[in-house]
């Protein structure tokens, strides 16, 4: 019990079930157990601690001071079959609501178990709202992971405040969004279905919203540098304590397979630059008239590629053989069906573009490794960070999607071969558009990389320096404990 040894303090990282969240969120739980007088405890279900269990397992080796607390996933008492404890692995749209169902029924054994332990601080999903009066009631604080950028948390302040949406009478009509540093147009299409119209989803980002005004303060995946007006913006407008402390995919080093996947023996025979990544994240799955769409454009823009390919139902004849010339001419693109090893290809120097879906994650493993993109928003808060790539930080091309759209509906097909082909060529044929953007984003990697190390800011920003009190350094009490909070967690007290 961290609150009793005056030398340790223990915190419990209550991670959400969807890989952009359950990634970061386990990056960051061993990045705070690399520091000294930090015990961490991860709670986590059965099959999701098992893509974790390598890493660590090698962490306690290392001598640090990390455990999973593993919960049995209430698989029947909801009907869903054994295994399927993430967003990602199901199979049909049914599942979802049991997933929050069984995430509702493990809240009793979790709270109990924090109960018992006493955690020094809990750091816990936004999707965990309830845990903001458990944190009260034990008397720690609360932090609250995001998943996202200061550039999209303040977009939803602005809609939320706002509602700039409301003053325009077509979907495709654009408005601008108020009290931001730049003047950043959008439409209805491309705002969130729970956002246009109320539903039991605004309710909960309502709650969830109240969650962390109640809560400590925020950790962000992300740097200070990056979007320094927007960091400010959240913290001194917005009036929120909040630490950047990303990419946390450059802070620690996640599970190596023992032996190297292809496509990265593949891409070492490949020139630098000149591949292109495409991905669309860990839960999207395209109809196949929008796959067959997206090869044609690939094949006819003439670059290499490897693609990630998540698709609806079996493959059918005609795809097979598709899939065949992707096969047999291996000069030409690669196809992955299943997980790829994102970061290590993003961060091989042979690719030159990454055609995104815009995942905050996605994004930001992009701009890590240097590599600029393609911006293919879907849903979530992705239209907010093609936005952020295109028009900010100036390192995308826009395919031009205008619809947000949750799941892809069987029949559309919102980007033709044409445009496919369009946009590759605007980011890898060499023109000036494309150079510029790459080597605006080359530079951002370089920084993106100094800024984790010894010195940089978020490094900083976990990393307790004495001689550094700073005022984003406060004094909290928990029980006897005197500890400084920097990041949540520095140590040691004086
Ligand atoms: N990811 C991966 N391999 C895959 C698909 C996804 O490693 O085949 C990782 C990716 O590197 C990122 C996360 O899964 O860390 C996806 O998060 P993101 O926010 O980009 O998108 P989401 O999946 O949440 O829509």
């Amino acid at each position: 019990m961290g609150s009793q040894n005056h030398h340790q303090l223990h915190i419990f990282f209550l991670p959400f079930i969807a890989p952009g969240h359950m990634i970061p969120m386990i990056d960051i739980a061993r990045l705070f157990a690399t520091r000294p007088g930090i015990k961490v405890t991860i709670i986590i279900t059965t099959h999701n601690s098992l893509l974790f269990n390598n890493s660590i397992d090698r962490d306690i080796i290392s001598g640090h001071q990390i455990q999973l607390h593993i919960l049995k996933f209430p698989s029947s008492q909801v009907g869903l079959p054994e295994g399927i404890e993430n967003f990602n692995s199901v199979t049909s749209p049914d599942m979802a609501p049991k997933l929050y169902q069984a995430i509702s029924i493990l809240q009793q054994s979790i709270e109990q178990l924090l109960r018992e332990n006493h955690p020094d601080c809990i750091i816990s999903d936004m999707f965990y709202p309830w845990t903001a009066d458990l944190a009260k009631e034990i008397g720690c604080p609360r932090l609250v992971f995001q998943g996202t950028s200061f550039f999209s948390l303040s977009v939803m302040e602005s809609i939320r405040c706002h509602k700039p949406h409301d003053t325009v009478s077509a979907e495709t009509e654009t408005f601008i969004l108020p009290g931001l540093p730049d003047k950043i147009h959008m439409t209805r299409s491309q705002l969130p279905d729970h956002v246009r119209t109320r539903n039991s989803y605004s309710k909960l980002m309502d709650v969830i919203k109240e969650s962390e005004l109640r809560s400590y303060g925020v950790i962000v995946n992300s740097f200070y540098e990056l979007e320094p007006s927007y960091a400010d913006h959240y913290r001194n407008f917005m009036g929120r304590k909040a630490w950047q402390i990303g990419p946390v995919s450059l802070c620690i080093k996640r599970e190596e397979k023992v032996e190297k996947h292809d496509c990265l023996s593949w891409l070492d025979s490949m020139k630098p630059n000149s591949v292109l990544y495409i991905s669309f994240g860990s839960l999207s799955r395209f109809p196949k008239a929008q796959l067959a769409e997206i090869a044609s454009g690939l094949e006819a823009s003439g670059h290499p590629f490897i693609w990630v390919v998540r698709e609806r139902g079996k493959p059918s004849e005609e795809e097979d053989d598709q899939r065949r010339w992707l096969k047999e001419d291996m000069t030409k693109g690669m196809i992955i069906r299943g997980w790829a090893p994102q970061v290590a290809i993003l961060e091989h120097p042979a690719i030159g573009g990454f055609v995104t879906h815009c995942g905050w994650n996605s994004v930001l493993e992009s701009v890590a490794a240097g590599v600029p993109m393609i911006a293919w928003p879907l849903y979530a808060e992705q239209f907010y960070n093609e936005k952020f790539v295109t028009e900010v930080m100036k390192i995308g091309v826009r395919v031009g999607v205008q619809e947000w759209n949750s799941l892809m509906e069987e029949g559309k097909v919102p980007v033709k071969k044409e445009r496919v082909k369009e946009v590759v060529s605007q980011l890898m044929d060499g023109g000036d558009e494309g150079k510029e953007m790459r080597k605006r984003a080359k530079e951002l990697g370089e920084m993106a990389k100094r800024v984790v190390e010894e010195g940089g800011s978020s490094n900083a920003n976990y990393t307790y320096d004495r001689r550094r009190e700073r005022p984003g350094c406060f004094n909290i009490s928990s029980k006897s404990v005197m500890f400084r909070l920097q990041v949540g967690i520095a140590w040691p007290a004086a």
